[in-house]
């Protein structure tokens, strides 16, 4: 909405008109998005008239599969994504070297020994240390939390520590699989199973990382489908000695080199400014990787790749990051504010996606109240795709470093969640859990929102700040 043609008359309509508006509205959107609302029609309608979002992650997770921080796959989609940021037409695009821990799985098993033979689906721990060759076969205790496994102390050494906690939500119970392993061998304990972190129902072992305390010994630590952490809680129930024989090969080896990958669409005016898009592209290494974090990767690529394909260019470059080791490290954050610490202060805004890419709410929002506005502003024009929504968030893992070192405003693409944490961490994680339309209306609410914030006037601009 410009108002600077027209007599006066037309001019004195408008200026009531809007003094109308202002007034009847005091929540309406502020004017300067008028501006945006054909472009972002126009960066949707790209994004969702075809399936390219899907069909990219697709080979992305046929020819690659996952990507452990450390293994040839994680090279291989490094690769990949230079190749395919090219292929978008985008500027400045390279790695930037980042050195990631490398943890490997080997083989390994746990089974019921006593009182009657059952294999149990597990995975393995990331970072965990292996059993011997011969694996480890001890009687198991059942706790159900932190403050039981306290008052259980006497009774652990020498045990295999199982960890049965009902799914409840992330933050809640996944403080067992990270700090369990050190809090049962402070005990004594010889390995510990933890019931895995997910909702039940599919006999699907959990993987993710977990942290040994400093200064307490090392010991195998595995999640279990919660299906057979049920079935040992019910032989313990019978009052039946249950024996498990747990065998890991798992170990860490020396750091490796690895790379955040970059790509931009240099800012027209201001290039020194810069809105970040962002995925992680490290995986576990079972499924996938295709929610977590693939379609992130996908969806930030996406953003660039539609106002290439529509010729626009905004105000300021739009930087999309791939980062490596979110998994289990964080190191290609921490790399990257270290690498651009001179230029954080010139960052606008950067975004993350890693909620997976099923249909999109809206963002979440770490920043000031006005930036919040801003943000809700913004997404007012996502409207026509349902993404709308802003709640709190923003809290990326791998923007975070740089985020809280220049108090930068954090975003997180938020998503409806329902099918997350089934899948996370998986076998699962494969790429037929997405459904390609939600898809590539993610892609169009990052690229819609990256646009703006990349485009929008200094005023706006400055207040966020
Ligand atoms: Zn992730």
């Amino acid at each position: 909405m410009r108002l600077t043609r027209g007599g006066p008359v037309r001019t004195a309509l408008l200026v009531a008109w809007v003094l109308l508006a202002c007034s009847v509205r005091a929540d309406s959107p502020p004017f300067w998005v008028n501006d945006y609302q054909s472009v972002a029609a126009h960066l949707i309608d790209e994004a969702t008239r075809s399936q390219f979002a899907w069909n990219r992650l697709a080979a992305l997770t046929d020819t690659v599969g996952h990507r452990l921080s450390g293994s040839p796959q994680l090279d291989r989609a490094i690769a990949w994504a230079v190749t395919e940021m090219k292929r978008d037409g985008l500027e400045n695009v390279h790695t930037e070297k980042v050195m990631v821990p490398k943890w490997v799985r080997g083989a390994e098993s746990a089974e019921i020994v006593t009182p009657s033979h059952h294999s149990i689906a597990m995975l393995g721990l990331g970072g965990s240390v292996g059993t011997p060759k011969e694996g480890i076969e001890a009687p198991v205790v059942i706790v159900h939390g932190f403050e039981e496994l306290e008052a259980h102390a006497s009774e652990l050494n020498g045990r295999i520590v199982l960890l049965n906690v009902a799914f409840t939500n992330y933050p809640e119970t996944s403080r067992y699989r990270r700090a369990g392993a050190s809090r049962a061998a402070r005990h004594g304990a010889v390995a510990v199973l933890v019931r895995s972190i997910g909702p039940d129902g599919l006999r699907l072992p959990h993987t993710g990382a977990l942290d040994y305390a400093a200064g307490v010994g090392r010991i195998p630590a595995a999640a279990v489908s919660s299906e057979d952490a049920d079935l040992i809680e019910r032989m313990t129930a019978r009052r039946e000695k249950v024996v498990v024989r747990l065998k890991m090969d798992a170990r860490t080896e020396s750091d490796v080199e690895s790379a955040n990958v970059i790509g931009e669409l240099r800012g027209r005016e201001l290039p020194e400014e810069i809105v970040v898009v962002s995925g992680h592209l490290d995986s576990w290494d079972v499924g996938a990787g295709a929610t977590d974090d693939g379609g992130g990767c996908v969806v930030a690529m996406d953003a660039l790749r539609v106002m290439k394909t529509l010729g626009l260019r905004p105000r300021r470059t739009v930087r999309v990051v791939l980062w490596t080791n979110e998994e289990n490290g964080g190191r290609g954050g921490v790399a990257y504010r270290d690498l651009h610490r001179a230029e954080l202060g010139r960052h606008v805004a950067m975004i993350e996606s890693d909620n997976g890419v099923f249909r999109p709410l809206g963002f979440g929002v770490a920043g000031s109240d006005a930036a919040r506005r801003t943000v809700a502003t913004i997404a007012s024009l996502l409207a026509p795709i349902g993404a709308s929504e802003v709640v709190s968030g923003g809290d990326g893992a791998d923007i975070a470093p740089s985020v809280r070192e220049a108090h930068i405003l954090a975003l997180s693409l938020e998503v409806d969640g329902t099918k997350y944490f089934t899948i996370h961490h998986t076998e699962a994680d494969t790429i037929d859990k997405i459904d390609p339309v939600e898809m590539s209306k993610c892609a169009g609410a990052m690229a819609v929102m990256a646009y703006v914030l990349a485009d929008a006037p200094k005023t706006v601009v400055d207040a966020i700040r």
